[in-house]
């Protein structure tokens, strides 16, 4: 078949490697001018299947009231909310009912565990080299915060994570660098975890894909698609369309635009994050994988030769201004775990990202109910660890064939009101 993927972040990119290994003729349009450019550029890059969970959960109002109290809160409102933020956060507000949460939480677990042993197949097969790291530690700084995690770790049993509940002369054996000036209270060990980067994968199976005869064509703004003829694509700025087989929509966030002409209304909301990138100074300071403060909501990877620390949900406000109080308590967690790890004079990388939020959690694979348009949208705060295996779903799915993992309420039919 003759098929047009929108974007080329860690989505399009994975999906265009899964059709083109399947032996169709795959066209890949990005305006921009490279892959990875958006919410995929600088991303945590943790792949811990068991942590992959809807952020409408139960008590999360209450979070968000009391993080907005807090300087570093994890969560911060910008107002005013546009009708698109507020609507999005009423029905993230009913997704957070218990039952909901629970259902949906499995859907995403169930993808993100396919997700990572299809991530090792790709790696292994193609014998990727990239910037990574074994083992993901969740730091608990209080007796309290031990408490707290107690019902988390019920979960990571039922979703079959391999962890361990350690405590702080383990957690620092584990990552020796962590400053014994801060109090630490014990943490939770997923050895099987992993860290990351996501965008220099984005770019090395792209290369791939290309090998394999995959087409890249960037800086090419693609228009809404046409009601009357779905699976033709053209520039948004005018061009003659040029007609597919089939058309797979994975433009992140600015997937909403390009489906309404075709009546379907995807609820996705950016909801903002930071991170900061910076060389390592000495190694022996610096942290051997990644870990994540589990009051603060912010992981510190180790991606190669430097440091990342990211974190921070902004509902509102948008991608082109910093929020400085947000980047602050980055810069404040890393200074609490890893004093001198890294050079933050100079060399330092600063990047706002928005996630491609749905209101429950799960993304949107598969048919759209046009015929000839497929979806691959909708990762949210997990697009990297969910990326491997929805690619693989969504090619499966094009290709007439079963999926790998169970579809139950990952479709689009779902957020039809
Ligand atoms: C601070 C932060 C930390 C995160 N940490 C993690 C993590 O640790 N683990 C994890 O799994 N996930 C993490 N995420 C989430 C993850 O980064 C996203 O879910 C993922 O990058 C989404 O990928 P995508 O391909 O859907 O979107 P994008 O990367 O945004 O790609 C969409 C592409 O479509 C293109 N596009 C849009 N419209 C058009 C058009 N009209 N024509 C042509 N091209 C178009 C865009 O230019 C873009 O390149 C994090 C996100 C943030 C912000």
């Amino acid at each position: 078949m003759k098929i047009a993927i929108v974007g080329a972040g860690i989505i399009g990119v994975t999906t265009a490697w899964e059709l083109v290994s399947d032996g169709h003729e795959v066209s890949v349009f990005e305006r921009r001018g490279a892959a990875a450019e958006e919410s995929s550029f600088a991303n945590a890059g943790v792949v811990a299947p068991g942590y992959v969970t809807p952020w409408a959960a139960p008590g999360m109002r209450a979070k968000v009231l009391r993080s907005l109290l807090s300087p570093h809160g994890a969560i911060k409102l910008r107002w005013p909310l546009n009708s698109r933020d507020l609507g999005w956060m009423s029905r993230w507000q009913k997704a957070c009912k218990l039952e909901t949460y629970l259902a949906n939480r499995a859907r995403m677990q169930r993808l993100a565990f396919y997700s990572r042993t299809r991530l090792h197949e790709v790696t292994e097969a193609r014998e990727l080299s990239y910037e990574r790291s074994d083992g993901y530690l969740v730091l608990l700084r209080s007796k309290r915060e031990k408490k707290l995690v107690q019902p988390g770790l019920e979960v990571l049993r039922a979703a079959g994570s391999v962890f361990r509940e350690v405590d702080a002369d383990e957690a620092r054996r584990i990552e020796p660098a962590l400053n014994t000036d801060t109090e630490l209270a014990g943490a939770i060990h997923l050895p099987e975890d992993e860290v990351a980067n996501c965008r220099q994968f984005a770019l090395l199976l792209k290369w791939e894909a290309e090998a394999l005869g995959a087409q890249f064509h960037f800086n090419c703004d693609i228009a809404p698609i046409h009601r009357a003829a779905p699976t033709s694509i053209s520039l948004a700025s005018g061009s003659q369309p040029l007609r597919f087989d089939a058309v797979v929509v994975c433009a992140g966030l600015a997937s909403a635009t390009l489906l309404r002409p075709l009546g379907l209304r995807i609820p996705l909301a950016p909801v903002y994050g930071h991170s900061i990138s910076a060389p390592i100074r000495e190694s022996l300071n610096a942290p051997r994988s990644a870990v994540m403060d589990e009051r603060y909501k912010v992981a510190i990877s180790r991606l190669g030769q430097r440091v990342r620390v990211a974190g921070g949900a902004e509902i509102g406000g948008s991608l082109s201004s910093m929020n400085a109080s947000a980047v602050q308590t980055l810069y404040k967690v890393l200074h609490d775990w890893f004093p001198g790890a890294a050079t933050l004079q100079s060399g330092v990388q600063q990047w706002k990202g928005a996630r491609p939020m749905l209101p429950d959690g799960p993304p949107v694979l598969g048919a759209s109910g046009v015929p000839g348009v497929w979806l691959n949208l909708g990762h949210g705060s997990s697009g990297w660890a969910l990326s491997c295996g929805s690619a693989r779903v969504v090619a499966d799915l094009i290709g007439g064939r079963d999926a790998g993992v169970d579809l139950e309420g990952l479709g689009v039919e779902r957020l039809v009101q």
